[in-house]
């Protein structure tokens, strides 16, 4: 990978709007998105790294990365 994980990101060549969707809208395509995307494991590193709570990052949602965001915190403080 050269550059950033963000210039191999595949969001970056479909809507935006699918990975903040309105309350009550589909997670679904933006997720199928993010499981072909080879920068999965950085997105989501850094969202967790930030403490992104909304829209969609590394294929997961926001309910699924607010717990992954608590556990790796629980698992750095027992460290
Ligand atoms: S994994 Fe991250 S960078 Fe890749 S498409 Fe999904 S939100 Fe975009």
């Amino acid at each position: 990978m050269t550059g950033t994980w963000r210039d191999e990101a595949r969001c970056s060549e479909t809507d935006p709007a699918l990975f903040m969707p309105d309350a009550g809208g589909t997670t679904a395509p933006a997720k199928r998105i993010c499981m072909s995307c080879e920068v999965r494991t950085h997105c989501l590193d850094y969202a967790v790294d930030a403490g992104e709570q909304w829209g969609i990052w590394g294929g997961l949602g926001q309910r699924d990365l607010r717990r992954l965001i608590r556990e790796r915190r629980a698992e750095a403080e027992a460290a």
